[in-house]
């Protein structure tokens, strides 16, 4: 067992635990996690579920052969989708909201910033978001392609410090357990070698896109970013007692670097800044001795052409002070700059949030 503790987690379900028989939605496995759910958010921390099952939940409702085609999929995940929320829907009492998406979702800048920005929303509203791939419009050069690796994105756009994978299996083995019963459970692995690839192998339980290769894949963009991840057996409802008390049975993968450093080194040394604002002495105070996010007020001047997402330099006196992405592009910034935020949606007709650049999107100088 190894202690961990979070703040903000992604919870990756995958179908064989939505669907167990492969056909349809079953909430045998999903009470155990709905209670831990439950009581982290009491606990005052932050979940979000990103959760598979969708195609597995609509097949038995699409006539098909033995290999469904392409288009019998996309139907079956349109009936499931709303078999797979509803299954969740009935374990909470509050809102759950879904979300659907794409591999174009998460690369196109402006739709990043509004997945973003809606998921911080949702959180403070304090409704649970259940992200899934929108596998009814994607195809296969579209997708991300499994729910391993768009929890590990959703992690990322989340800004979550952790990403729990309820699996079928305990964890991460030296070999197949199902095939050498001499394997044994890693329980933290400290980087992800190649040798740690190799452990993976090829896609396991029928019902699933994954196996231990796309989790593989998906803890080491996480351990990049300074996110941790845990992979868990789902089945075994004892697994979230335990993880509720910081514990991990399964395998837990350290990342290698802080997520602070992680994301002020992106934004500094990664991302070019398209442009820059020039604030006054007040946001510069508020800045770098309370570390508030920057708001239009305190915007004297932008330069340069950028689109919302984009990152920019802050400067002040003609000195680079910090890097930050923008939450407004700069046609609108120019309109609402030295401005109330009260006025944004007044002047602009929309808001997408009281600051110019957020906090946890900004890095000093
Ligand atoms: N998005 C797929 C579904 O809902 C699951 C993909 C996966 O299992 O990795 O059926």
């Amino acid at each position: 067992m190894r202690s961990f503790s979070w703040r903000r987690a992604v919870i990756k379900v995958g179908s064989s635990l939505i669907a167990p028989n492969n056909n349809q939605c079953s909430p045998l496995y999903l009470q155990a996690i709905a209670q831990f759910i439950m009581s982290s958010r009491a606990a005052g921390k932050e979940v979000i579920l990103v959760s598979s099952g969708s195609v597995a939940a609509g097949r038995g409702k699409i006539s098909h052969k033995h290999r469904p085609s392409i288009a019998e999929k996309q139907a079956m995940a349109a009936i499931g989708q709303m078999h797979m929320m509803a299954n969740w829907a009935a374990l909470f009492d509050f809102d759950c909201a879904q979300i659907l998406l794409t591999a174009d979702d998460l690369q196109n800048r402006t739709r990043y910033v509004n997945i973003k920005n809606t998921l911080r929303e949702l959180l403070k509203n304090h409704a649970l978001p259940i992200v899934n791939e929108n596998d009814t419009v994607a195809t296969a050069e579209l997708k991300v392609g499994d729910n391993d690796n768009l929890a590990a994105y959703t992690a990322l756009v989340a800004e979550a410090d952790t990403l729990i994978i309820c699996s079928d299996i305990d964890g991460l083995f030296t070999d197949n357990p199902r095939t050498n019963p001499a394997a044994q459970l890693v329980g933290q692995v400290d980087a992800i070698t190649p040798a740690i690839h190799a452990l993976a192998g090829g896609a396991g339980s029928v019902v699933g896109t994954g196996g231990m290769r796309t989790k593989i894949q998906a803890a080491e963009k996480c351990a990049k970013s300074g996110i941790q991840t845990l992979i868990v057996n789902g089945r075994r409802s004892e697994v979230f007692s335990q993880l509720a008390e910081g514990q991990c049975s399964g395998t837990l993968f350290v990342p290698t670097q802080t997520r602070q450093r992680a994301r002020d080194a992106w934004l500094k040394h990664s991302l070019n800044s398209k442009g820059s604002i020039v604030i006054d002495e007040g946001a510069k105070r508020a800045l770098l001795e309370k570390g508030a996010s920057l708001l239009p007020s305190g915007i004297i001047a932008v330069q340069g052409k950028f689109v919302a997402g984009e990152a920019v330099n802050i400067e002040f006196n003609q000195q680079l002070i910090a890097k930050g992405l923008v939450l407004y592009n700069a046609v609108d910034l120019q309109q609402i700059k030295g401005l109330k935020s009260s006025a944004i949606e007044a002047t602009l007709g929309f808001s997408v949030g009281e600051a110019a650049i957020h906090r946890d999107d900004l890095v000093l100088i």
